[in-house]
């Protein structure tokens, strides 16, 4: 009887194989007239990509006898191929052009609604892929969900669910509200170390495959200075330890120095913001390999349009003081060989499907525009460990693309105009 089952086992493989192979088998073919190898840092001329069910078999010349002849096509002539784009730091239920009080218009589904539009602008911006840092209602779960599943179109979604802080904190939901308002159970707020293990195992329970935590005070929140640390180590520590025990990496808002310097010992894997590090800050990123995911275009947006948006008298004060500063920190830090990625707090202060803009402020702070667009895919991979999935143009990774018209390593304002997005093999724009 065994080895009928084996016979039987195998002829069922056999069949599945037969059946399932010719039939299932999406196969496209990406040409264009030149390609950016992110990993080997160079151009290389007419390429052809073959993906097969969404993630790439091949990386061939075209002309080569290897190209499958009955596949779909994708013929980008004239253009420049690129990775899909990763941004490490967006809101997609947030809407930047509602600020402040004009938030308490709308009622909580709303936001998620605004989500899957945004998750429609940044896919089309380039954006394939996302680490959403913050949404209420495990807005951005479902927002994934739907996409996986097809029902909208958007990135590939890395959901934070709720950023965790203190209370009276940067992310704390009801602060600036009144007490007769607040607070509402939200697994957001915790004090002290075992209160952040709960709320790490909890977000984790319902979907966080990142967990953010707000370190220090905030910009856009009305009652806090963006310097004063609002997590003690120990807080910090033990949302890292659990984090990390459950296979997660921590993404930590802060602004302040001792904030960030005690997140880079506690272990954080990516510093957000990081407006007020120094060099004691440079030199402890380095010795943990921690990323410094800096969104130093906002201040361009927030100066401009943010009373118009509704934002808070004190955000705007606090914008103009910190802002300028936050670009001679993302430049010395740069310098000093602190490992970077790209991340723009794109949805939440400015409108989603402009992420693409802050590539120039990089370039213009002193990063060469291979390195910018490197913070963007191969650096923003590692940094979600996910270098098996995204960040390059690679056997075996998403067939994930953008493309532009021209050279993006001489004018990297070209990303902010993609020609064509793909992703996993299929062309969304
Ligand atoms: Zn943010």
């Amino acid at each position: 009887m065994p080895q009928a089952k084996a016979t039987s086992r195998i002829f069922l493989g056999a069949l599945a194989a037969l059946l399932c192979a010719p039939v299932l088998a999406a196969t496209t073919v990406v040409t264009a007239d030149r390609m950016l190898d992110v990993l080997a840092g160079r151009m290389v001329d007419k390429p052809a990509v073959v993906v097969v069910d969404g993630r790439i078999r091949a990386v061939l010349a075209q002309g080569d006898a290897a190209i499958p002849k009955d596949a779909g096509r994708i013929d980008l002539s004239g253009q420049t191929l690129l990775p899909g784009l990763v941004d490490m730091h967006v809101h997609l239920a947030s809407d930047a052009t509602i600020d402040g009080y004009r938030e308490l218009d709308y009622t909580d589904a709303f936001w998620v609604a605004v989500g899957v539009a945004n998750a429609r602008a940044m896919l089309e911006a380039g954006f394939t892929t996302v680490r959403n840092v913050g949404s209420r209602g495990y807005a951005d779960v479902g927002i994934k969900q739907a996409v996986d599943a097809g029902y909208v179109p958007g990135p590939r979604i890395v959901p934070a669910t709720y950023a965790l802080g203190s209370t009276g904190g940067h992310c704390d939901g009801t602060e600036g509200l009144p007490p007769s308002f607040a607070p509402v159970a939200t697994p957001s707020v915790a004090d002290g170390p075992e209160g952040f293990r709960k709320l790490v195992r909890t977000v984790h329970k319902y979907g966080a495959e990142v967990i953010k935590i707000c370190a220090t005070g905030g910009v856009l929140s009305r009652t806090d200075a963006p310097g004063a640390q609002q997590m003690s180590f120990e807080e910090i520590k033990a949302a890292v330890d659990e984090a990390h025990r459950l296979g997660l990496k921590v993404a930590a808002h802060a602004h302040g120095l001792s904030g960030i310097n005690d997140c880079l010992r506690a272990g954080c894997d990516t510093i957000e913001h990081a407006s007020l590090a120094n060099e004691e800050s440079f030199a402890l990123a380095k010795a943990h390999g921690a990323w410094f995911s800096m969104d130093i275009y906002d201040d361009d947006y927030i100066l401009a349009e943010g009373r118009k948006n509704g934002m808070f008298e004190e955000s705007l004060a606090k914008e103009r003081a910190i802002g300028l500063k936050q670009r001679q920190t993302f430049r010395a830090a740069y310098a000093a060989g602190v490992k970077m990625i790209f991340g723009t707090d794109n949805g939440g202060v400015f409108p989603a499907g402009q992420n693409a803009l802050q590539f120039a402020t990089m370039v213009q702070w002193g990063m060469p525009p291979l390195e910018a667009i490197r913070a963007a895919t191969r650096n923003a991979a590692q940094a979600l460990g996910r270098e098996g999935d995204v960040g390059a143009i690679e056997v075996g990774r998403y067939g994930d693309f953008v493309a532009v018209q021209g050279d993006p390593l001489q004018d990297v304002r070209l990303l902010e105009h993609p020609t064509a997005v793909i992703k996993g093999g299929e062309r969304v724009k």
